[in-house]
């Protein structure tokens, strides 16, 4: 089965009992016992929910892992995957995660004796050097958020693997239609499913992914024991969102490459990020390790003041955080998703106060170059 079948064909399809094309929303708590101990293969949807179910099977379909959990959102995912470790354990992770990931194991994680360190991942030798007897992990997210910076999976696993560390990667921004880190040996796979996989600014959810057995029934003891599972109609709406989810993929890399080189070659901008660009320092590595680049662009004007005028200007750009959806989004960092980042490491890691970032989203691309062509007029 080719990928876009896939999300078609994989996972459950409708209704056994009804024939129903489209996989029913259970809306139910609890399930009637034949005896007791004696259940249909549900008895509570903690546990277990057949629409949750369909999607998680899905999910672990398009990834490639054994099995696939969903929950309430991206950081309830993540953070039931941080619980598989314990006081006095190290983790190494992506210097520029996701704001709310960094976040967690600051300002949470730390509480409980986590141990973490953060290193430019894209340098392997970085990531080597911060391995410690301790060390039990590694957490990349790749390409980067908003620099799109871009770790290499396959040497990043094969180091996991000489340390024993589990590899857990964050894969939100490419999506399995792209990028099949558990093919490159990562262990687990996890996403904001609020974004790509959902796709149309109307669902917040996670998903994670395993490898093996082990790690499956480990996650379902945790999704269970913790508790953040995602809901049932949230569930068939990320299932209604994933069939769609390469017919998207594919619009939106298109219209990122015609953003990205128009963005190139204007006067106005000083930078443009996208690993679709020959220019970006990891573009061919991106090209080795994945089949599409994405939807997401980061570029710095001169100043604040001309970002600010710029987001102002444009139509088609809807100013908002979050990314991966139909329309059009745009961001300034420094001030919006990575505000809770101190300046001095935010100017460190390269998020200047005119870094700007969209979502390209699938509208007609005349349009959004139109758009941004008016916008930039202006400054
Ligand atoms: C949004 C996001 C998250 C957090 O997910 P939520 O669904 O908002 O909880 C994690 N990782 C990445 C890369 C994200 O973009």
């Amino acid at each position: 089965m080719r990928a876009k079948t896939r999300l078609i064909h994989g996972g459950i399809m409708g209704d056994p009992h009804t024939g129903a094309v489209s996989v029913p929303i259970y809306q139910t708590s609890t399930y009637k016992q034949d005896g007791v101990g004696q259940h249909r293969g549900y008895e509570y949807s903690r546990t277990g929910n057949p629409t949750r179910s369909a999607l998680e099977q899905m999910m672990a379909e398009i990834e490639g892992g054994t099995a696939g959990f969903a929950f309430s959102s991206g950081l309830a995912a993540i953070t039931t995957v941080l619980s598989l470790f314990s006081q006095g354990d190290h983790l190494i992770f992506t210097d520029d995660v996701y704001g709310g990931t960094y976040r967690l194991v600051h300002q949470v994680l730390n509480r409980f004796g986590i141990e973490t360190t953060f290193v430019d991942t894209s340098s392997i030798e970085e990531t080597e050097k911060a391995i410690q007897a301790n060390t039990r992990g590694i957490y990349v997210e790749t390409p980067t958020n908003p620099l799109l910076k871009v770790t290499d999976l396959q040497k990043t696993a094969a180091l996991a693997e000489a340390h024993s560390l589990l590899f857990i990667v964050d894969n939100t921004f490419l999506t399995p239609y792209w990028q099949l880190p558990l093919e490159k040996g990562a262990h687990i796979v996890l996403h904001s499913a609020t974004k790509y996989l959902g796709g149309h600014s109307d669902v917040v959810a996670g998903i994670v992914v395993v490898k093996t057995p082990e790690l499956a029934d480990k996650i379902h003891f945790l999704q269970n024991a913790m508790g953040g599972v995602l809901g049932p109609q949230d569930a068939w709406l990320l299932l209604r969102g994933s069939k769609t989810l390469g017919l998207r993929m594919e619009e939106h890399e298109k219209n990122a490459q015609i953003i990205a080189h128009f963005l190139s070659q204007h006067p106005q901008i000083e930078r443009v990020y996208y690993p679709g660009l020959p220019s970006h320092p990891h573009h061919s590595l991106a090209s080795q390790q994945a089949k599409g680049f994405g939807g997401m662009i980061s570029f710095a004007v001169k100043s604040e003041k001309k970002a600010l005028e710029l987001i102002d200007s444009l139509r088609y750009f809807t100013l908002a955080e979050s990314l991966g959806a139909v329309e059009s989004l745009i961001s300034l960092p420094a001030r919006m998703t990575h505000a809770s980042i101190p300046e001095e490491r935010r100017n460190l890691l390269g998020i200047t106060p005119g870094l700007i970032r969209i979502s390209v989203g699938i509208e007609d691309a005349e349009d959004l170059i139109e758009d941004l062509e008016q916008g930039l007029a202006t400054l």
